[in-house]
């Protein structure tokens, strides 16, 4: 057990009317639930805690069944902790995430009304420059900044605005809250507000000849000062073949989605996904992209092009019902697919999610049955990494890389995709330990989301949280989480080789490896938060 820690872990953000309580045990011995007065309501015993590979706790799980509303403590002879059951305990903490990306807006003002003291003016106003031919100056505008840096990256934003269409088609009650931004009020679900400042963008980066650039940069890193004091000059990067393959796949997907609301944004977004797909028809051979000499922000290089193009065609047949989509998203299937992959290496499924949830019946046999049958046996995997794991995280002990959080996060987002599908209780018992690990329930003891739960990360790698003279970071941003496997020379100093994958962490604005924020990141835990604040009682 960590010095200082307490020897129980809770979610942070309290729990939900009508699911289940669950928590992790450090120490021995009987636990005692009381309720608010002090009443003891039951006390718990359970098995010897087992040792955790990931963490090196000894670690008890308890599932303490469903509670009634109310304030309860729970507590054994090395401490106590308090936490509360309520309708909706996780409507705040999901709108939030969505809100998050609000923050992350490039090239409007941020005003008080919206932001409150993180509001900011308008920041990278200048033209775009094309980096292979400097004479192309171009304005576009919008778009979120990717991450705690500046740059805006199109295969990344398209898998995020992914998540949170799908978010908002599966459990519209979830996540369909005002957020308190500019479009608030408008007729439109705020998601659908957010997520259309990035398609816009999206929209802008598509080349004459259907290519999308694969990203809009400076040529370096910008240094710890806010978005408007950030005056270098934007460069358009070459294309980038999955970056060209995301688009056309989220742009199918929110053509589709947006149709009933806005039928020209629909049709421009279909006419733009269609251009993308011809010219990939036009390009077979996979060309992985490459930063240019001179260019030295986030690569996403993506280490080939066969799940873009799978969840491209999957959402084209989604979006047109033509033949010749549905051809190629069988043949791309039958190549080999990870369904369960929801993060921008591996898109494949977000192809899964097009064909079990909108394609149903229309799908045919391949897209059907063959790959439900494929989908289910490939997430009862990550039923087996929850049960093997001290906190019920879904991760091995070797699955501690950059950006632990998305295969946390994707895991649950698979699991609830084995739950609607099945019905089963087991598998949505551990999406749920997902959730409860992101909000406190982890061998940190640690609150990944900014502004939420009683220990949240403080320290992010975010410029505007570090620049911005306020004490707390912006709020709403989920934090990549522990990372041993690929760390900054500083991060290994610090921590050694003797942490654990699951404590190598350092909540510290410099330590990107384990502590920055990304906007492909808070979009799937919207997707998981949207789908258990819908379950939750209200
Ligand atoms: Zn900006």
């Amino acid at each position: 057990m960590n010095k200082g820690l307490s020897a129980i872990r809770l979610n942070q953000e309290g729990y939900a009317t009508g699911l289940p309580v669950s928590a992790a045990v450090l120490a021995g011995g009987p636990v005692i639930l009381k309720n608010d007065a002090g009443e003891i309501l039951r006390t718990v015993s359970f098995d010897p805690p087992q040792a955790d590979p990931a963490s090196g706790d000894q670690v008890a799980l308890l599932d303490l069944g469903v509670l009634e509303a109310g304030s309860y403590q729970l507590g054994n002879e090395s401490g106590v902790r308090r936490f509360a059951v309520r309708p909706g305990a996780w409507n705040d903490v999901t709108h939030a995430l969505i809100k998050g990306l609000y923050y992350q807006r490039c090239g409007c003002e941020l005003s008080p009304v919206h932001a409150g003291p993180y509001s900011h003016p308008a920041c990278h106003t200048a033209p775009a420059l094309d980096w292979e031919d400097r004479s192309i100056r171009r304005r576009i505008t919008g778009g979120w900044h990717d991450a705690g840096d500046y740059g805006k990256y199109v295969g990344p934003g398209a898998v995020a605005v992914a998540h949170l269409l799908y978010a908002w088609e599966l459990f519209p009650q979830g996540c369909s809250g005002e957020l308190n931004i500019p479009e608030s009020g408008n007729g439109l679900p705020d998601i659908l507000n957010e997520a259309r400042y990035e398609l816009e963008w999206i929209l802008q980066m598509q080349r004459s000849d259907g290519a999308f650039h694969h990203k809009l940069t400076t040529a370096f890193f910008a240094p710890f000062i806010m978005p408007q004091d950030d005056l270098e000059p934007e460069y358009l990067s070459p294309l980038s073949f999955c970056g060209t393959a995301d688009a056309c796949a989220c742009l199918a997907l929110a053509a589709r989605v947006y149709r009933s609301f806005d039928e020209a944004f629909a049709g421009r977004m279909l006419f733009s996904a269609c251009r993308a797909w011809d010219w990939l028809q036009a390009h077979p051979d996979f060309v992985p992209f490459m930063n240019p000499e001179g260019i030295r922000t986030g690569w996403y290089r993506g280490r080939g092009d066969t799940d873009d193009r799978f969840w491209a065609a999957c959402e084209l047949f989604a979006a047109t019902g033509e033949e010749q989509y549905k051809a190629a998203a069988e043949k791309l299937l039958l190549s080999g697919q990870q369904l369960t992959q929801f993060g921008w290496d591996d898109v494949a499924g977000l192809g899964a999610l097009c064909c079990l949830f909108d394609l149903k019946e229309n799908a045919g046999d391949v897209l059907g049955p063959r790959l439900r049958e494929e989908f289910l046996r490939q997430s009862e995997e990550l039923l087996s990494l929850s049960r093997a794991s001290g906190y019920g995280t879904a991760l091995p002990p070797d699955g501690y890389t950059w950006g632990s959080i998305l295969p946390v996060m994707g895991g649950a987002m698979a699991m609830i995709m084995n739950t609607l599908l099945t019905g089963r209780q087991d598998m949505r018992s551990a999406a749920l330990l997902q959730w409860h690990y992101a909000l406190g329930l982890n061998a940190l003891d640690l609150c990944f989301v900014t502004g939420f739960g009683e220990n949240p990360v403080l320290h992010p790698h975010h410029r505007p949280s570090d620049a911005d003279g306020i004490d707390a970071p912006v709020p709403g941003l989920i934090s990549g989480g522990p990372n041993n496997k690929i760390c900054f020379p500083q991060t290994r100093e610090k921590l050694g080789e003797n942490v654990p994958p699951a404590k190598y962490f350092l909540d510290e604005t410099p330590s990107a490896d384990t502590n920055e924020i990304a906007v492909y990141w808070n979009s799937p835990a919207v997707f998981v938060g949207a789908y258990f604040n819908m379950l939750s009682g209200r």
